[in-house]
């Protein structure tokens, strides 16, 4: 099990190591589309959010549209988002239960509400998840919390970040909560973010191609076992 202070020399080299890509500033949304738009954005790269958000607003008329739509309607626009009918399905339940508390599509009473109360008002939608309240609150709300989804989670353990046998996932943000400081809580969703989509995918991550590489403790593990299955190989053929 890693330190704090092993965790945080990883944040910092997390951060030194990646200062050349930009983490793009996020778009201000009311509190209702900043949960679709977390919807869109769980295990999804920027870009594919951004897409299906911009689909969502613009072939629709407004939200209602949507609400009243069928799920395979609202699926169609969603890009290559992965799972879009389970995330069509969330979208149209959580503007239901929005429509049938309050009659609009407003949720901007929850900025006067404290970020704990809010983030308990957000846990009663059937649509909501972890990932999605943490996006919102960290995003509309002023909260610090760091939205973690799969790609973020595969990051930070390989990095050492977070330990390897923590399993449950509102621990598992605690625990980033307390490592990345308010202020860099931005920067570090959406770089982790982009690190696990482009550089370290599941199954057979691209090190060789990762900005994070040279200090990555998984980096050199995967390393030396490539170089001890090269030895091997090479011993066997002079045997052979
Ligand atoms: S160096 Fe490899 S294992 Fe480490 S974060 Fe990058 S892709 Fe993932």
């Amino acid at each position: 099990m890693a330190t704090t202070t092993n965790k945080q020399r990883a944040l910092t080299q997390f951060f030194s190591l990646l200062k050349n890509c930009e983490a793009a500033e996020q778009e201000a949304r009311p509190v209702l589309e900043q949960f679709i738009y977390g919807v869109c954005r769980e295990d999804a790269t920027r870009e594919q959010a951004d897409l299906a958000f911009s689909n969502l607003r613009e072939r629709f008329f407004d939200w209602n549209e949507i609400r009243v739509s069928s799920p395979r309607e609202v699926e169609e626009v969603l890009g290559d988002l992965s799972g879009p009918e389970q995330r069509a399905e969330r979208i149209i339940s959580f503007l239901q239960e929005v429509f049938e508390a309050t009659f609009s599509f407003d949720l901007e009473s929850l900025h006067k509400k404290g970020v704990k109360q809010a983030a308990k008002s957000l846990q009663r939608y059937q649509a909501s998840s972890d990932y999605v309240i943490a996006w919102v609150l960290q995003n509309s709300l002023g909260g610090h919390a760091i939205p973690v989804d799969e790609p973020t989670l595969r990051v930070s353990r390989r990095l050492g970040l977070l330990d390897r046998d923590q399993e449950e996932r509102e621990a598992l943000r605690t625990s980033l909560e307390h490592l990345v400081p308010k202020a860099k809580g931005l920067a570090f969703t959406e770089l982790a973010s982009h690190v696990g989509q482009e550089f370290c995918w599941d199954d057979e991550p691209n090190c060789s191609a990762c900005p994070l590489a040279a200090e990555c403790p998984t980096a050199h593990e995967l390393g030396a076992e490539i170089l001890s299955a090269a030895r091997a190989t090479r011993t066997l053929a002079r045997r052979g």
